[in-house]
């Protein structure tokens, strides 16, 4: 019986994201299956990325018909949030731009179902540097329709090498990402600088920072990606939570604050830029974090779904953190599909509002100087 026999069609609860709101609208993420051994991605197998558990897979590895069996499931599963999505998020425990870890044929029956979805606009592939390169985007575009952009979301961490290298051990030297921004450029050059963009992950307050440098860390590597990209720059900022190989490896880093994530968020959208980069705080990690339901868990602050959304925030960040007091509700709010008629609801208000703040208007057309 070979091990891809055991492949959950289903995804489990936690790896089962439900949508939400973003800049662009509805915002929907599917976790395919890995095709590696064992189903983990191979930098989680060589015990690489100390703070990652999402590597590790879902038990099994996948085949093309488990996983064919999966997105059919998520089809008919979200068929009616689908009709809805803008932003369709693409993750599979690794690299989605491996072929190893994500074949050819799958992937082409990902991008046909992103295609047919009228109301999608830009689809996201998680992927390691190694695997992106000008003529696998240009593919993915050209198997998108042309009002459709491809982003590649890479795991930079932190720009300071001995934090991404050293202390996570992530083995993503500085010229392998500036390799990814020049192959994306390379890619906007010939589909179009408005169809392809980078999403950067960024790690905040990540082992290696201290309640004193995790911000200007979180500045220094959107600095850092912005001032080198030519093609259009977005982040996710994963305020840094206790995964089991995290707790292992660094027992005694806490968690990201609230306050550490506001002022991150703050410097994070101070960094000059000629196009006002979009920004996703991402706290739903596959259930990694092993103290989700702990008080000072940010799983329930409800002001970030709202940044998420709008994009918008006071400048004075204790004003944010007085908001979310004031707010008072510390349950978890799950968004089922049953919720879904009250997103959607907010999905237009919320686009419009980003349309709406002139510095937030998206200026795909531009690129930079350099
Ligand atoms: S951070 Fe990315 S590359 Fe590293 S183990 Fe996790 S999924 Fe794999």
């Amino acid at each position: 019986m070979s091990s891809a026999q055991f492949a959950a069609v289903r995804p489990s609860s936690d790896q089962l994201f439900e949508p939400v709101l973003d800049s662009y609208g509805l915002r929907l993420a599917l976790v395919l299956g890995n095709h590696a051994a064992d189903g983990q991605c191979p930098f989680f197998k060589a015990a690489l990325c100390h703070h990652c558990d999402i590597g590790r897979g879902e038990g099994a590895a996948f085949d093309l018909l488990t996983n064919r069996r999966r997105l059919a499931w998520y089809r008919e599963h979200f068929a009616d949030v689908l009709q809805s999505t803008a932003h369709l998020v693409i993750y599979n425990s690794g690299s989605v731009l491996n072929p190893m870890e994500m074949p050819m044929p799958l992937l082409e029956e990902v991008l046909e179902m992103a295609r047919e979805q009228t109301s999608i606009r830009v689809v996201s592939f998680d992927s390691r540097e190694s695997f992106v390169t000008a003529a696998r985007v240009m593919t993915l575009a050209n198997r998108l329709r042309s009002d459709q952009c491809v982003r590649i979301i890479l795991g930079i961490e932190s720009a300071s090498d001995v934090i991404r290298n050293q202390v996570l051990q992530k083995e993503m030297t500085d010229s392998g990402i500036q390799r990814v921004l020049d192959q994306l450029a390379v890619a906007a050059d010939s589909v179009g600088w408005d169809r392809v963009g980078l999403d950067v992950n960024i790690v905040i307050g990540a082992p290696g920072t201290s309640r004193d440098t995790a911000v200007a860390d979180a500045r220094q590597t959107a600095s850092h990606a912005i001032s080198r990209s030519r093609v259009s720059v977005d982040f996710n900022l994963h305020p840094y939570y206790p995964s089991k190989r995290g707790l292992k490896r660094f027992p005694d880093h806490p968690r990201c604050s609230e306050q550490i994530l506001a002022e991150s968020l703050h410097a994070v959208l101070d960094v000059p830029s000629v196009r006002r980069p979009r920004i996703f705080i991402g706290l739903n990690d596959e259930g990694h974090d092993t103290a989700a339901d702990q008080a000072d868990s940010l799983q329930t602050a409800d002001w970030i779904q709202t940044f998420n959304a709008t994009q918008v925030l006071p400048q004075n960040p204790d004003r944010y953190l007085q908001f979310f007091q004031r707010s008072g509700t510390r349950e978890r709010s799950e968004i089922g599909t049953s919720g879904f008629a009250h997103l959607l609801g907010n999905a237009g208000a919320s686009a419009q509002l980003f349309e709406d703040v002139p510095q937030l208007r998206d200026q795909t057309n531009e690129t930079k100087a350099n």
